[in-house]
């Protein structure tokens, strides 16, 4: 699988291009919005510059990295003739469904059709197209280019040989794809979502403040990050739409996200890519922080 289209240059779209094109791919990204695209673009080379200057990558390898993305806003452009599709636009189910639609009316039958989807049924989007045995989840994790997991999610159809070409291709970019089944929020969310909604519930119920809680999970449990501060990384959009597909999909109660998480959400407060969510990510409070007024 030489040529991929990655739709959507979002938090894990511009990771996943940035990976693919690393090991020798040529990419095509795709984003309806022009500023995502020069946005994820930016991401990619502040990224290969971190990894430049600490000799994990050399000045080659990021220029040919770079020169491998083409950047598209037409998606119909953008998938023309690749051989893999992964799909990594916003997490609404309207706006998968639509994507897949399009994509199994204007790709090559060949063309195997991946999902980045957190949690929305592969099943239920491969029945948007007619290739559904083409169709599978390949689940990365944030930020892409660290983290080694890509959840492999095989939808109710999809055959062994797609399955297999897709968990070969993933070891080929170094990491460890690990197969599961189509159930809401696959296994990497099933586990981890409850975990931060009850984290929230506590903030919610006052048993004690963002920065307490963080630390008992970091220090406590040797996680490298509070799940407060994971929630602000992932989205917290993002999580509240994991936790209402695992709500609706198990119609079991323990899946309710926490009012906190809702209001939060409805304020436009959605974390990193907000500038604030539990923690502030403000351009002050940073400057604030360099100037060191803060530890
Ligand atoms: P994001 O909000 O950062 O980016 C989404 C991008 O999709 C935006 O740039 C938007 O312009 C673009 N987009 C929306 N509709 C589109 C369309 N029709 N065609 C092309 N582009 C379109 O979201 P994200 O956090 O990168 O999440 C993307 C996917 O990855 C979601 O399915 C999410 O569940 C999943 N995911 C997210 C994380 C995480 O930590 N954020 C981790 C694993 C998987």
């Amino acid at each position: 699988m030489k040529s991929i289209a990655v739709i959507g240059a979002g938090t894990m779209g511009n990771g996943i291009a940035h990976v693919f094109a690393q090991h020798g791919h040529e990419v095509n990204l795709i984003d309806i919005s022009q500023t995502s695209l020069d946005k994820g673009l930016a991401t990619i080379t502040k990224n290969l510059d971190r990894m430049l200057a600490k000799e994990s990558i050399s000045e080659e390898l990021k220029k040919s990295t770079l020169d491998n993305i083409t950047s598209f806003t037409e998606l119909k452009k953008g998938v023309a003739d690749v051989d893999l599709v992964v799909e990594a636009a916003t997490e609404n189910l309207d706006i998968k469904l639509n994507i897949f639609k399009e994509l199994d009316s204007i790709c090559d039958e060949k063309t195997i059709l991946a999902t980045n989807t957190s949690s929305i049924s592969i099943t239920q989007i491969a029945a948007a197209t007619e290739r559904p045995e083409k169709v599978i989840g390949m689940h990365f994790m944030n930020p892409v280019p660290i983290m080694k997991l890509v959840e492999i999610i095989r939808g109710y159809n999809t055959t062994d040989g797609v399955t297999e070409s897709i968990m070969q291709l993933s070891k080929k970019l170094g990491k460890t794809p690990t197969e599961v089944n189509d159930y809401p929020g696959f296994v990497a969310n099933r586990i981890l979502m409850p975990m931060i909604n009850e984290a929230i519930e506590a903030l919610y119920n006052g048993v004690a403040g963002v920065h307490e809680i963080d630390t008992v999970m970091k220090l406590g449990m040797a996680h490298p990050m509070g799940p407060l501060q994971l929630a602000d990384f992932i989205g917290l959009d993002v999580c509240l739409s994991i936790l209402n597909v695992m709500y609706d999909g198990f119609k079991n109660p323990k899946y309710a996200p926490c009012p906190l998480l809702v209001n939060m959400v409805t304020a436009g407060k959605l974390g990193v890519k907000s500038g604030e969510g539990f923690y502030d990510y403000s351009e002050s409070r940073k400057a604030e922080k360099i100037a060191g007024q803060f530890a």
